[in-house]
């Protein structure tokens, strides 16, 4: 026997938002491409960390979290998504969504088990599946709105479906997911008797319509499995606090899960995010979309006016842009281009597609004012850039 990665090992990849993260690194450009959101941690959430550690809260908490987070998170729940919970038996305090989707998924899949996942993806939620062995199956939508069908979902479904994928405010094309598309998914969910893992991380970014949480449809509570966190709402990607809001009959084997992997999230981030969750008032939260719509017009006033015609983002901080007049074949050498072109990082298309995507790149704007602004004035350059490309090959 030679020695060899796992099967389930060879089927993931690196994220090329990594790849291009390191890229962007090595010219010193501005990465437009990762999430990492490097605007400033609110004081109450930073303050109570602090006091945490030099309080001595830095041992392992119990699987679930600690009370003082679940409290507030339930109480959030309430106020905000309007889904009551029991901070006991209902709320599970996970290391970032991320955490909670891979320790639902290793809870509540069996290999081989089916996933409806709408495409463009976020590539955890594919890695994730795969990882666990149950198969993606794609139900595409369609731009430059992101629109699906029921029958779209109708295609999608087998006798071994046993979930669907939903991420409203979407990364990474920006959709909010309407009323009427989420009672569409709640009625399909319902007729096949799916579970719905429902990823709401930027559910406070939101420029058009509004956020709704799945689980308040009808039907929906007991197969939902609501997943969300603060490394966005916060801006602390690095520090590890999400949370699962489930039915009871779940959470005990999701905490079980999440607990053989993580054990917990960080103990005195916890009491962090609980503070600020406590103490941060509602304007806090509509500062949130406020201040990044500045962003959103920015970023997509110039890539308008370069020629990367943008698909305007309803939420969350990335936008889709038509990169078909860039030099390459596949997205992911029009996203070097660019780089090369303008220090400016982006992220090729096909990471969001199994198969297409080749005409679009991912940009974030997530990023304070000034890199924003100088990632604008630098993405200005490329018409000129262009220009000489075609007249050298004229
Ligand atoms: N879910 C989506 C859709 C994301 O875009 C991201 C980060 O980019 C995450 C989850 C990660 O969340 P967390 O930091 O809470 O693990």
């Amino acid at each position: 026997m030679s020695l060899s990665l796992s099967r389930r090992a060879a089927r993931t990849v690196q994220s090329e938002i990594r790849v291009m993260s390191i890229e962007c690194e090595k010219i010193k450009g501005i990465n437009l491409s990762q999430g990492v959101c490097d605007t400033e941690v609110p004081e109450p959430v930073r303050e109570a960390a602090k006091r945490a550690i030099d309080g001595g809260i830095n041992s392992y908490t119990r699987a679930e979290g600690l009370a003082p987070i679940r409290e507030a998170i339930a109480e959030k729940m309430r106020r905000f998504n309007g889904i009551e919970c029991d901070p006991e038996t209902e709320v599970i305090v996970n290391s970032g969504a991320t955490g909670s989707f891979y320790a639902a998924c290793m809870a509540l899949l069996n290999p081989g088990d089916e996933v409806i996942l709408f495409e463009p993806y976020y590539g955890y939620h594919l890695n994730t599946i795969v990882a666990v062995e149950a198969e993606p199956v794609y139900v595409t939508l369609r731009p430059p709105h992101w629109t699906f069908s029921p029958e779209d979902l109708e295609r999608a479904v087998t006798p071994r479906t046993r979930a669907i994928v939903i991420n409203s405010p979407a990364n990474p094309s920006g959709k909010v997911f309407s009323r009427q598309e989420l009672e569409w998914i709640a009625d399909f969910a319902c007729r096949h008797d799916l579970f719905v893992f429902t990823d709401e991380i930027y559910e406070y970014f939101i420029y058009e319509g509004e956020h709704i949480s799945p689980a308040t449809l009808k039907g929906m509570r007991e197969r939902t499995i609501t997943m969300s966190g603060y490394s966005k709402t916060f801006s602390i990607t690095g520090w590890r606090v999400g949370y699962t809001i489930c039915d009871r009959k779940w959470a005990q084997s999701i905490a079980y899960f999440h607990d053989l992997v993580y054990v917990c999230a960080p103990a005195p981030l916890q009491i962090g995010v609980a503070e600020g969750i406590r103490q941060l008032p509602e304007s806090f939260y509509g500062q949130i979309a406020k201040e990044y719509v500045q962003k959103r017009d920015l970023l997509c006033g110039t890539l308008k006016e370069i020629g990367l015609t943008p698909s305007v983002p309803k939420g969350s901080y990335y936008v889709l842009a038509d990169a078909s007049d860039l030099p390459g074949r596949t997205s992911k050498e029009r996203a070097r281009y660019l780089l090369q072109a303008t220090g400016v990082a982006s992220v090729a298309g096909s990471a969001f597609y199994h198969d297409g995507g080749e005409d679009l790149l991912r940009f974030c704007f997530a990023k304070n004012d000034a890199d924003l602004e100088e990632a604008c004035r630098r993405l200005k350059v490329l018409p000129e850039k262009l220009g000489a490309v075609l007249k050298s090959r004229a």
